[in-house]
C-alpha cells in the first residue's frame, strides 16, 4: 500500500494528533482484511499537527463514533484514485453502547439487556448524560 495514496478507500482527514490510536481502536480497524496506516503527527497548515487514517477498502464507518471521538475530522472517500465525497462529522445528539454509565443505582447496572444511552446537554462542552439516571459523563 503506498502512503501517499489510496485507489479506493477512505482517508479520515484532520484528526487531533495523538487520537488516531484511539480511533483506530474504536472503529475496530485492526479486524479489517484490508490495509490500514495511520500517520500521527502530520503537519497541517490549520492544526499544526494532525493523525491521519487511510482505510484501504470502502468501509461503512460508525459516524457516531466518530464524531464522538473528534468532531471537527473529515471523511474523504476515494475511488479511482479521484476523492469523490468528503463528509464532516459531528458530536452525536445521542450515543449508543459506547460508553456506560457509572452510577451504581442506574437501572443500566441491573438491567443488562438495556441499552447504553446518553445524550448531547452541553455541545461547546462536550456533555453527555445518562438518558436514564441523568449522570455526568466522565471524561
Ligand atoms: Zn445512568
Amino acid at each position: 500500500m503506498n502512503i501517499d495514496s489510496i485507489r479506493n478507500g477512505i482517508v479520515i482527514d484532520h484528526i487531533q494528533a495523538k487520537k488516531g490510536m484511539e480511533i483506530y481502536k474504536a472503529l475496530e480497524l485492526g479486524k479489517l482484511d484490508c490495509s490500514v496506516a495511520i500517520i500521527t503527527n502530520a503537519k497541517s497548515k490549520k492544526m499544526g499537527r494532525k493523525d491521519i487514517i487511510k482505510i484501504d477498502k470502502s468501509i461503512d464507518l460508525d459516524m457516531d463514533i466518530l464524531g464522538y471521538i473528534d468532531p471537527n475530522i473529515t471523511i474523504n472517500i476515494i475511488e479511482d484514485d479521484k476523492r469523490v465525497a468528503k463528509y464532516h462529522v459531528e458530536l452525536p445528539k445521542e450515543i449508543v453502547n459506547i460508553i456506560k454509565c457509572k452510577n451504581p443505582r442506574c437501572i443500566t447496572s441491573v438491567e443488562n439487556e438495556l441499552q447504553h444511552i446518553f445524550v448531547l446537554t452541553d455541545k461547546d462542552k462536550k456533555s453527555y448524560r445518562c438518558k436514564y439516571c441523568e449522570t455526568l459523563k466522565e471524561d
